[in-house]
């Protein structure tokens, strides 16, 4: 086997390992929901059409070239450009989008801002996040969506879409879904807080936090 059929095999096992992962959580539902990983080699490897997280089989991932053209398995999800949208980032090495159910509550809030969806709430958060801006809805699957996340994603590791669900880019698949699970919790804790007026970590705490581990 050789080193790049390896890391294929590899990286299948691991989208079908965080794909369980992820929805038997309740992270997503249903066939929502898609991951990818890009391969050494430049190609990608990405859950299928209408595919449900919590029953992927590794050898019918889609297989895609690094212009989202078919090299194997199922048609590839419909929301394929997305995550094609981060790879325009060097240093993207995987994508998890989910329709979870506090991120996508938070972009329904009348008062969350466009520039920055969640509050410093957490260390963490900040560590793994950082900034997220959300896009305005758009129909999923549709050119003015994909434009819209390809004009932040060169900037941003991550994004909100409103009335959707989250993107999140990482180095790896397991960078990606923490980051993913660190902004679902934090959604959910701007929800649980909200009506407080929560204290935030204050911008000085933040850019310190950026300048120890930054992104
Ligand atoms: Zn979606």
């Amino acid at each position: 086997m050789t080193g790049v059929q390896s890391e294929a095999t590899r990286q299948r096992d691991a989208i079908c390992r965080v794909g369980h992962s992820l929805f038997s959580r309740g992270l997503t539902s249903g066939s929502t929901g898609n991951l990818s990983v890009r391969l050494g080699d430049g190609t990608m490897l990405m859950t299928p059409t209408d595919s449900c997280l919590g029953e992927l089989d590794p050898a019918r991932l889609s297989h895609l070239d690094a212009d989202g053209r078919l090299l194997g398995g199922d048609a590839p999800t419909k929301e394929a450009r997305l995550h094609q949208c981060f790879y325009c980032r060097p240093d993207a090495g995987a994508v998890v989008h989910l329709h979870s159910t506090h991120a996508v509550a938070v972009s329904l809030l009348p008062e969350t801002p466009a520039d920055n969806a969640l509050p410093p709430l957490t260390a963490y958060y900040v560590m793994r996040v950082g900034t997220l801006p959300m896009l305005p809805y758009f129909p999923p699957g549709s050119g003015e969506l994909f434009d819209a996340v390809a004009d932040v994603a060169s900037a941003h590791q991550a994004v909100l879409l409103a009335h959707h669900g989250p993107v999140v880019a990482g180095k790896t698949l397991q960078d990606a879904q923490y980051a993913m699970e660190e902004l679902e919790e934090t959604a959910r804790l701007q929800l649980l807080v909200r009506s407080f007026g929560p204290k935030t970590l204050s911008a000085t705490e933040v850019e310190d936090l950026m300048a120890r581990f930054g992104r």
